[in-house]
């Protein structure tokens, strides 16, 4: 990515091993966030597309000297191999992160560090699902999970969701007519917490209530939670994991409540779910980088990291009401729901308007957004597009609303 952001959206001519492909391979597409990438970071674009998470405010100079410490005492093992379950340092420390949520019954050996929540959703549909299984989901979905079910050619199927996220009935009806079709329903994939892109979160009713649908219908649960903290009222919300340890596969990551270069992220699991996760991990990528699992235990046993996570809630909220204001400005015959955390907004647009095919007249005006057909992969979704508020500064916002303004309104014109 980082020489050609566009590589995997470019047409390859006549390339001599079209027809060596497995199939798994053709399920594979570029996403419409990643061929975005390199013109919504031109400086004269406004970007409301991509969700990176904003490092300015990050000591990095302390953290230089911390660094430069650790590679002195322990450089040896940060350069090393290690184990493929990763760290025990750092198995040990998410524990008190995830307490904030509710999950106090965890172990260290409970724990499997992978390369970004990323691998992790890699990791479980490896093991989880065979071609032609059916992975449930909210709809829209996160894109990510999206890329991952389509290249294990699994079948997601989509469960309504509204402003309090997954609808436990729309799940069970869902779970009943998989099986009335003899499909095999591997698991039910959830972002319960100011979901990406819906900005919806779970209501704490819900919550138990989804779980004893699941149990019911022997459905695992994979809850992805990587912005469970970053409420802008400071509430943390019960994850699913604390009501239930034997049906839920949790997974959370260090890229929003850090940052997401060192591509560290954890899972816990029950035993036999996570042996094989292990197992997997490791004839995936061997081990999880030392170095990097080493970069976040020195920043989180030497710096408040609560106090850092309070910091980027306020700065996430202080930019979420820039948009939530500019678009009640600018936009007001569009609606959307506004977020209590995370990092995005879900705009509808008015009737008729097709996001996807608004979107290079988007770019010429020089704002950018990520449509809503990219968090579908059955073509619904042109009547949305998610704004990220989480990377430019509050008037940059403004000023990118605005823009989007113009163009939804010759949009309406013509
Ligand atoms: N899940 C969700 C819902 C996300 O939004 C993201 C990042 N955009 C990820 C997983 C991937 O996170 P990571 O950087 O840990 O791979």
């Amino acid at each position: 990515m980082a020489d050609d952001p566009n590589i995997a959206s470019k047409v390859i001519k006549n390339d001599p091993w079209y027809s060596s492909y497995a199939a798994r391979a053709e399920q594979m597409r570029a996403s419409e966030i990643r061929a975005l990438f390199a013109v919504a970071n031109r400086p004269e674009v406004v970007s409301l597309a991509g969700g990176m998470p904003y490092l300015g405010r990050m000591p990095f100079d302390k953290l230089a000297d911390q660094l430069g410490d650790m590679l002195r005492s322990k450089g040896q093992v940060a350069w090393q191999y290690g184990s493929a379950q990763g760290d025990p340092h750092l198995r040990e420390d998410v524990l008190p992160i995830m307490e904030l949520e509710g999950i106090k019954d965890v172990q260290p050996d409970d724990v499997v560090i992978v390369n970004g929540s990323q691998s992790g959703l890699d990791l479980i549909t490896r093991i989880m699902c065979d071609p032609g299984d059916v992975v449930l989901a909210e709809a829209p979905n996160y894109v990510g999970a999206l890329g991952v079910f389509q290249s294990f050619q699994v079948d997601v199927v989509n469960v309504a969701m509204d402003g309090n996220g997954l609808i436990p009935e729309a799940l069970e009806e869902t779970i009943l007519e998989q099986r009335r079709q003899g499909k095999a329903v591997k698991f039910l994939y959830t972002v319960p917490n100011f979901h990406n892109p819906a900005g919806a979160t779970m209501s704490v009713e819900r919550r138990p209530r989804i779980i004893e649908i699941a149990r019911k219908y022997h459905v695992l649960i994979v809850e992805d939670n990587p912005y469970g903290l970053l409420a802008f009222d400071g509430q943390t919300y019960p994850a699913l994991r604390s009501y239930d340890s034997e049906g839920i596969v949790y997974l959370s990551s260090f890229s929003k409540i850090i940052a997401p270069g060192m591509r560290v992220a954890w899972m816990v699991a029950p035993p036999g779910i996570r042996q094989k996760l292990v197992l997997a991990n490791e004839s995936a990528i061997l081990c999880p980088s030392n170095m990097s699992q080493m970069t976040i235990t020195t920043y989180l046993d030497n710096f408040d990291w609560k106090s850092q996570i309070n910091d980027y809630r306020g700065m996430y909220k202080e930019r979420c009401d820039a948009m939530d204001e500019a678009l009640k400005k600018y936009l007001p015959y569009c609606s959307w729901l506004k977020p209590k955390g995370g990092f995005y907004i879900w705009l509808k647009i008015p009737q008729g308007l097709n996001a996807k095919d608004m979107l290079p007249r988007a770019i010429t005006a020089k704002v950018a957004y990520v449509s809503g057909t990219a968090f579908y992969d059955n073509g619904e979704g042109a009547d949305h597009m998610r704004l990220s508020f989480c990377y430019p500064t509050p008037d940059r916002i403004r000023e990118g609303i605005r823009r989007l303004s113009t163009v939804i309104e010759n949009e309406l014109a013509t």
